[in-house]
This record gives structure tokens, C-alpha cells and sequence, in this order.
């Protein structure tokens, strides 16, 4: 194992000499990592089998429901190494100019459906998507009022075809809960329609996530404006700095925290710009929590729910 490291340590020393600013790290080689150095420093040897990633299959089960409001990641610690933020993009078909998208007239499921089946259909799409795994729509009530945004789907969410089914979206639907709704209440889409691709393993499975290119995103934006059509929420949710600039423009704005928790405005409807779920599932401070519990209050306020004097004390004990 010591050699090992020292091979790596070599290697990342070897790219940032050659001007490589960030590699991407896998969260099962973060996990692989983490027990390597702690068995360094415990003496222990390390397990030769290979971490699983988190599954959101495996994972519900093994602890008790949290209670409304206490939104808390089911899974380990996060890695301390966090995910590229500008690694290359492998991709295994050019992205050409985004899609004009014509919906049939009708009621609002007929034009889903037909959205749906447009989208399963985008030949750009499909060339993106490895072999066995999903291009990915948005899920929920067609008649919502709160629409949810995301980056991208992961490695879960292309297996099942449906946004927010891996550890973030475990603790989205923690948040939703908290609001006094459900996933059945709300539409949970996302900028991207599949999993910006990785290199992959020799196993052929992809590890890693990346955020989306401009161009990936500019595809995709279409199928995301046609199902704000079809929907018509009331309001928007962006979930990120990377669903934030795929809404508003990338370069619109330097940092997350600048615009976060204020109103902002895309496609006639007002949005809500916040912290991704995965940032409290990598900072779990109760600071933290408060903070987005801070804007979904003001979402839960425009969109007229009832609060709670308990909701409205949630995570102030920072
Ligand atoms: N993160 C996202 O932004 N979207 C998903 O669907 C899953 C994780």
C-alpha cells in the first residue's frame, strides 16, 4: 500500500508540473484513499476488496427515518477530496445546436408524455448515454407549484432514469419533507438530460461525476424551459452553482454565495438560487443546514405554505 501512495503521490506531483489544476477522484477511491491513510496510521492492513459507492437502494433501509426537518445524510463522512470543478469532458459524441422543441397541444400529461418520449428519443441525448444506462427527464406532479432544479444525473440517477435518487437526492427529499410536502407535491428536474461523461474503469463503469460544459448545458436548457412550460410552477428552486449558471448564465455571477437566497428570475418565474444538497452533505454543520433552510423558507413564504413556529426554528442551535 505504501508504494501505492507513493505511486499516486508521484503521479499527482507528475500533473501538477505538466499545469493540471484539478483531477477528478471517485467517491469509492476517496473511500479506498481515506482507509488507506488511516490504516498507515493505525497499522491496520487495509480490506483488499474494493468500496462500493453509496447506493440509494442499499441506503434507506439501514437507519430510522430522520424527523422532519433534521435533513441528515444516511451515508459515512464525505471525502475530504472534493469533485473536479474543471475536469476535461469526455464525450463521445459532438453537441450540436441546442433542439427546438414542439409540444402537442393538449392537457399537461399529454404534453409530458410527449416531452418525455422526445427526450428518450434526442438522438445527442442517447449518443451520451452509455450502453444500459438512462437519459434522464424531470419526475413529479405535473401540476406542482414548487419546481426543484439540479446539475445533472449521477450514477444512480442513470441507472433508474429519474433525478435526485442518489445520496443528494435522498436528503432533497429530506428537505421537501421538511417543508411540510412530499415528492409527490413538487417537479424535480435538471439542467442536464444525462450523466456528463468520465472516463471509465476498466470495468467499463464510470466513477467519477463532472459538472456539465456550457455547450452540454445549452443542449439541454430546451427540454428544461418545455417542461417549465408544461408544469407552470409557481416558482423555481436552483439547487447549485452549477444549475444557477446553467438558469441565469455561466460568468453571471463569481460565487454561489454572492446571489444565494435571493430572488432572481428565469423564464417568467421567480427563482430561488440555493446551496445543492450535496454541500450539506459535505459540510453538516447546522450553520450550514440553516442556511438553505433559510432560502427554502422564503420559497415555502412566495408559495404561500403554512410555517411552523417549530420550522421556523430549525437548525438554530449553530
Ligand atoms: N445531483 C443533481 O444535481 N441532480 C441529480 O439528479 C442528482 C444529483
Amino acid at each position: 500500500m505504501r508504494a501505492a501512495l507513493t505511486a499516486l503521490t508521484d503521479e499527482l506531483r507528475r500533473l501538477k508540473a505538466a499545469g493540471v489544476k484539478t483531477v477528478s477522484v471517485s467517491d469509492a477511491s476517496v473511500a479506498a484513499l481515506q482507509r488507506a491513510v488511516a490504516s498507515r496510521r493505525s497499522g491496520m492492513p487495509v480490506a483488499a476488496s474494493r468500496p462500493t459507492e453509496p447506493t440509494a437502494a442499499a441506503a434507506p433501509g439501514k437507519k430510522p427515518a430522520a424527523a422532519a426537518g433534521d435533513f441528515k445524510p444516511y451515508e459515512p463522512p464525505p471525502p475530504t477530496i472534493r469533485r473536479a470543478a474543471t475536469a476535461a469532458p469526455v464525450t463521445s459524441a459532438p453537441i450540436p445546436a441546442p433542439p427546438v422543441v414542439q409540444l402537442p397541444a393538449g392537457d399537461k400529461q399529454t404534453r409530458w408524455d410527449a416531452l418525455l418520449s422526445l427526450v428518450h428519443n434526442d438522438p445527442v441525448c442517447r449518443a451520451h448515454v452509455r450502453p444500459g444506462k438512462k437519459v434522464v427527464l424531470g419526475v413529479g406532479n405535473v401540476n406542482a407549484q414548487i419546481m426543484f432544479v439540479g446539475e445533472a444525473p449521477g450514477a444512480e440517477e442513470e441507472v433508474q432514469g429519474e433525478p435526485f435518487v442518489g445520496p443528494a437526492g435522498q436528503l432533497l427529499t429530506k428537505m421537501i419533507q421538511a417543508m411540510g410536502l412530499s415528492r409527490a407535491d413538487v417537479y424535480i428536474g435538471n439542467i442536464m438530460n444525462w450523466r456528463p461523461e468520465m472516463p471509465v474503469s476498466g470495468s467499463g463503469e464510470q466513477y467519477g461525476n463532472r459538472p456539465p460544459t456550457e455547450e452540454e448545458m445549452r443542449y439541454c436548457l430546451p427540454y428544461l424551459r418545455a417542461q417549465i412550460e408544461v408544469v407552470n410552477p409557481a416558482l423555481l428552486v436552483a439547487l447549485g452553482s452549477t444549475a444557477s449558471q446553467g438558469l441565469l448564465g455561466v460568468g453571471s455571477f463569481k460565487a454561489l454565495g454572492d446571489i444565494r437566497g435571493r430572488w432572481a428570475e428565469f423564464a417568467g418565474k421567480p427563482l430561488m438560487v440555493t446551496y445543492h444538497p450535496s454541500y450539506i452533505l459535505r459540510n453538516q454543520s447546522n450553520r450550514s443546514k440553516r442556511m438553505i433552510w433559510d432560502d427554502l423558507l422564503k420559497v415555502m413564504e412566495r408559495a404561500a405554505l403554512p410555517i411552523s413556529e417549530k420550522q421556523k426554528g430549525f437548525f438554530l442551535d449553530r
